[in-house]
């Protein structure tokens, strides 16, 4: 069954527009997946307590039936190839990829929580959540 996936994309390290432009390109060319919505792209400021400039951010609906765990393994690669170190947590990144919830699914695991643990901590990813369901009716 093809479910749909909302993924958050962010960046707050280099060029951040092609980090992201790069994201949505790695996204869409994955295997059983299509991309259905993309949110606008918002700047904002860092979350935590590690001084660093503000994000770029952006979600976009993929359909796929790529399980979570599949997908989320297919995020951590782009994220790699996008040249991402995994330092400090809550610290700058090139790109960050999250999995901000899964239509029909709901994982509980240590390394994968969907819906994502932060969704309704962050207001941006409400405001992008509404943008993309609005688009899709
Ligand atoms: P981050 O620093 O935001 O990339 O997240 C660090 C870790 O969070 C990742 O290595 C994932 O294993 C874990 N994680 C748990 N739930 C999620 C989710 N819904 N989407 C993305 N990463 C998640």
């Amino acid at each position: 069954m093809r479910d749909v996936a909302y993924i958050a994309l962010g960046s707050n390290i280099g060029d951040r527009d092609a980090h992201l432009a790069m994201a949505r390109a790695a996204i869409a060319a994955l295997p059983e997946s299509r991309v259905i919505a993309e949110s606008s792209i918002e700047e904002t400021a860092p979350i935590g307590p590690v001084e660093q400039p503000s994000f770029l951010n952006q979600m976009i609906a993929v359909e796929t039936t790529l399980e979570p765990r599949a997908l989320l393994e297919r995020l951590h690669a782009i994220e790699a190839a996008a040249g991402r170190v995994r330092a400090e947590r809550w610290g700058p990144r090139t790109l960050d990829l999250d999995i901000v919830c899964f239509d029909q699914q709901t994982v509980s695991e240590p390394s994968l929580h969907v819906p994502h643990p932060e969704i309704s901590a962050r207001d941006f990813w409400q405001r992008e959540l509404a943008e993309l369901r609005g688009s899709m009716r």
